[in-house]
């Protein structure tokens, strides 16, 4: 898939432009040959599973790891450049904020450096940070920890925001505050780019999915248009016909038994991925075979990124261990 919404607009100047960009760590190609134009005011979520080249592509684009080959502009200059950098929040993995400061202290430390910061009393109350203002950094849990990158992230009212697997520590309550406030932001014309492993959080908030698999994009689009290319449903049933005798259906693309079903139980709940549920269903009745506790649902982002990302890891020209399906699968929760 190729479209990219709300990027192919020759009168909007593109937030990032990426041509070429590639990345190699002697042999092992970790970004390919990435192409990427942002438009402004997109919320864009990057997918991949672990080893795709996520955090090597949002580095180069940070201007933290210099490209093998390729080029990056961001707002039209080197990510490098002060004048890029004062526009440019970044929410990272690891933080390095000085435990023994106060919160209130360290965002203070952070928004005197850029020309148009965000008033202290402003940021803390959209990390939901307030209440913290006084505490040793040393001593915040690791959600408000989180919540404090996301202040020091903002602290410069910046126009351009990457958060890398922002929500990793935070609970459910406060995950909703946070994409809230995320999407404000992108409401007033921010540009956020996110990575998550949360595939139902980048469905719900992206404009723009874009997933990568062996630092190359294979799929690029909104949520809708992705679950689209994989055009299958899920059918969920009890029945008498087997996992192997089902899987030879026409149009049934995967059988598995639901989790936490037991395989050798007589008629375990089965989970069916096919193009046309009618058709199986049609089968199975007049076959009168067994049906029951029937569901079909549309495809989730979930599944549809296991099967592209499937799809590529078969064909691809190399195989690193930690791109399989079923990795996707653990780590995707
Ligand atoms: P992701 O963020 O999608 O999990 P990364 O960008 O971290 O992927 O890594 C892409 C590939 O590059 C992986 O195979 C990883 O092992 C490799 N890699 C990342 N950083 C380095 C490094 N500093 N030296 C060597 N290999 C690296």
């Amino acid at each position: 898939m190729t479209s990219t919404p709300a990027s192919g607009s020759t009168t909007t100047p593109a937030v990032i432009r990426a041509s070429g960009l590639t990345k190699r760590y002697g042999d092992l190609v970790a970004v390919d040959a990435l192409d990427l134009v942002i438009a402004p005011g997109d919320i864009v979520a990057i997918l991949g599973p672990n080893g795709a080249g996520k955090s090597t592509t949002i580095e180069m684009l940070l201007g933290l790891r210099t490209p093998t080959a390729g080029e990056v502009r961001v707002f039209g200059d080197a990510p490098n450049a002060k004048a890029t950098r004062a526009r440019v929040g970044a929410m990272l993995q690891e933080s390095s904020a000085p435990e023994s400061l106060t919160v209130a202290e360290a965002v203070d430390l952070v928004r005197h450096y850029y020309p148009f910061a965000l008033s202290l009393d402003d940021i803390l109350d959209r990390a939901d940070l307030s209440e913290k203002r006084g505490n040793r950094i040393a001593q915040l849990s690791g959600g408000q920890q989180q919540r404090l990158n996301f202040a020091l992230a903002i602290a410069g009212d910046p126009d351009l925001l990457f958060l890398d697997e922002p929500t990793a520590a935070l609970d459910v309550e406060a995950r909703h505050l946070f994409w809230e406030q995320v999407r404000g932001l992108a409401a007033h014309g921010k540009t956020i780019l996110f990575s998550t492993h949360n595939l139902a959080e980048a469905d719900a908030l992206a404009d723009r999915v874009i997933l990568i698999n062996r630092g190359r994009v294979i799929a690029d689009g909104t949520p809708e248009q992705i679950k689209a290319t994989v055009a299958t449903r899920t059918v969920r049933l009890v029945t008498d016909v087997g996992v192997a005798a089902l899987a030879a259906f026409p149009g049934v693309r995967g059988v598995e038994v639901a989790p936490g079903e037991s395989v050798g139980a007589t008629h375990p709940t089965l989970v069916v991925q096919t193009a046309t549920p009618e058709d199986l269903l049609a089968r199975l009745f007049a076959g009168g075979h067994l049906v029951s506790q029937l569901t079909v649902t549309d495809t989730d982002l979930e599944t549809a990124f296991i099967h592209l990302v499937g799809a590529t890891t078969q064909t691809a020209p190399t195989a690193t261990p930690d791109t399989t399906p079923e990795h996707v699968m653990e780590s995707a929760s």
